[in-house]
């Protein structure tokens, strides 16, 4: 079994502030929040980095992208904008090793990366 604190999260032996689920999706507030709004958006199935996805998980991988535009649309901050982020691996920035889209928002954020 994948025992990171985010694998933790989704078995409810860690407390987090959870503010969105379903069958296949966690999301919960970032203890360390880099924007006023910084919700995680945490696939139930257990890969540690976007590397271990598969052909097979695309429509999981929709999945986490489409629940994190509905919590913006659903909190009202689609339209003034929000960034989402995946880190991979080490030179990625990665610590938590289980698959997460950062969604952050509420303030303008800083220099473009791409
Ligand atoms: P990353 O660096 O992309 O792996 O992101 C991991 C994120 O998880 C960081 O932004 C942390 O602040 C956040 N984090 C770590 N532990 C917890 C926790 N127990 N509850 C919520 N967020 C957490």
């Amino acid at each position: 079994m994948s025992d990171t604190i985010f694998d933790k999260i989704i078995r409810r032996e860690l407390p987090a502030d959870i503010v969105y689920e379903d069958d296949d999706v966690l999301a919960f507030r970032d203890i360390h929040p880099q924007a006023p709004v910084h919700v995680l958006f945490v696939p139930k199935k257990s890969f540690a980095t976007l590397n271990d996805c598969t052909e097979a998980d695309a429509a999981l991988l929709g999945k986490l992208l489409l629940a994190a535009s509905a919590y913006a649309k659903r909190e009202g901050f689609a339209e003034a904008g929000y960034r989402c982020v995946i880190n991979c691996n080490r030179g990625g920035g990665q610590t938590v090793y289980h698959l997460h889209v950062h969604l952050m928002a509420g303030r303008q954020m800083p220099e473009r990366m791409v």
